[in-house]
């Protein structure tokens, strides 16, 4: 029982996020009826990432936290467009030239990024990369204007990306175009790294990348692995909490990178009708088996506004959401509402 309190006490802590001071180094090791469940967070992707292991012993805990941080490093070092010698950044220095060669893994990446981007009609859209770039991330807090964006339309056509499965190639036929997985990215990663812990002989655990989360197996007492959704205008609160079974869950909100000026928020969620700042939600949490699926919907359903995007989640099976609407207004979806509880 003592056990099961602290476990679930060091998993509140990385729900509010308060393990940022501890950056490397193992944060807890207790041994829990055969099983260890160990705790680790480093810096990747340009985050915090968080690895929780339950093993049978030490040694395998050590190799599966091992296992989890190496393919999250290699993944970064795959699907990174901030570095120039990556995949997809020569996919993006070649726009307009030529096709590029690339991994199996690539080019399934950026053929389930597709899907992703016909399930919400556009809403999700590799695409965006110029865009993002003239937003320059929010930390600039560079406000583009209208006919920089204007100009930039034609380049975030997602339905003209040529991928070829047999030459496994990628072609970017405007030049100026620019693949950018910073939506989908480390959904991806954590559904990677659960698979690689599993293989290092994990029985349970949680990959956290920031708020990219993807759970597996159960701890060692109790149902679940609690994880909290946040409020998206109080900072440190929670709206609701539940618990997941090999289950991911993503947040897309306003109220991660953001600025505000003349009263008006900024933040790093695009619309590619507009090329501005997504309107139609506060926060979209999204739950479902595979964290590709998760993130790759919360940013394309905070696009497609509340009403749309709850229709298109009850559609889906094994997919729910919370939507937090522009007015603050909460929604879930069906499948959910027996499973919320209140922090
Ligand atoms: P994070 O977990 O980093 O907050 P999100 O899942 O919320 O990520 O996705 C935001 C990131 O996705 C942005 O930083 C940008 O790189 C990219 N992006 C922004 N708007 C869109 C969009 N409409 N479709 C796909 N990717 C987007
Ligand atoms: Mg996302």
């Amino acid at each position: 029982m003592m056990c099961t309190h602290r476990v679930r006490a060091a998993f509140n802590r990385m729900v509010f996020g308060l393990i940022i001071t501890v950056l490397a180094g193992c944060l807890a090791t207790h041994p829990v009826s055969e099983s260890v469940v160990a705790k680790r967070a480093q810096m990747h992707m340009g985050t915090l990432v968080t690895l929780t292991v339950v093993a049978p012993n030490p040694s395998v805990s050590e190799r599966a936290m091992r296992a989890g941080f190496n393919e999250i490093k290699r993944l970064e070092q795959l699907l990174s467009t901030w570095r120039p010698d990556t995949e997809l950044s020569l996919v993006n220095a070649e726009a307009g030239l030529r096709a590029v060669k690339v991994s199996q893994e690539t080019l399934e990446l950026v053929i389930r990024s597709l899907d992703m981007a016909q399930l919400t009609r556009g809403g999700f859209n590799i695409a965006l990369g110029p865009a993002v770039a003239a937003w320059s991330a929010t930390e600039r807090q560079h406000i583009p204007d209208e006919l920089e964006l204007q100009q930039l339309k034609p380049l975030v056509d997602w339905t003209s990306i040529q991928v070829n499965k047999v030459t496994q190639t990628i072609f970017l036929p405007r030049m100026g175009m620019r693949i950018d997985v910073g939506g989908i990215g480390k959904g991806y990663a954590a559904d990677r790294a659960v698979v690689e812990m599993k293989r290092a002989g994990a029985r349970a655990g949680v990959v956290a990348i920031s708020g990219d989360i993807k759970t597996f197996g159960m701890p060692p007492e109790g149902h679940g692995f609690p994880v909290g959704i946040k409020h998206p205008r109080k900072e440190g609160e929670l709206i609701a909490i539940l618990e997941l079974m090999d289950e991911a869950i993503s947040t897309a909100g306003d109220y991660e990178r953001f600025f505000v000026r003349d009263g008006v928020r900024y933040h790093h969620i695009l619309s590619p009708q507009t090329l501005q700042p997504a309107r139609a939600c506060q926060s979209v949490t999204i739950i479902a088996r595979e964290g590709v699926v998760a993130d790759g919907l919360d940013t394309g359903i905070f696009v497609l506004g509340p009403e749309e995007g709850m229709a298109l989640v009850e559609s889906l099976p094994d997919v729910e959401a919370v939507i937090i609407d522009a007015e603050g207004t909460m929604t879930v979806s069906s499948g959910l509402r027996n499973r919320l509880g209140m922090p």
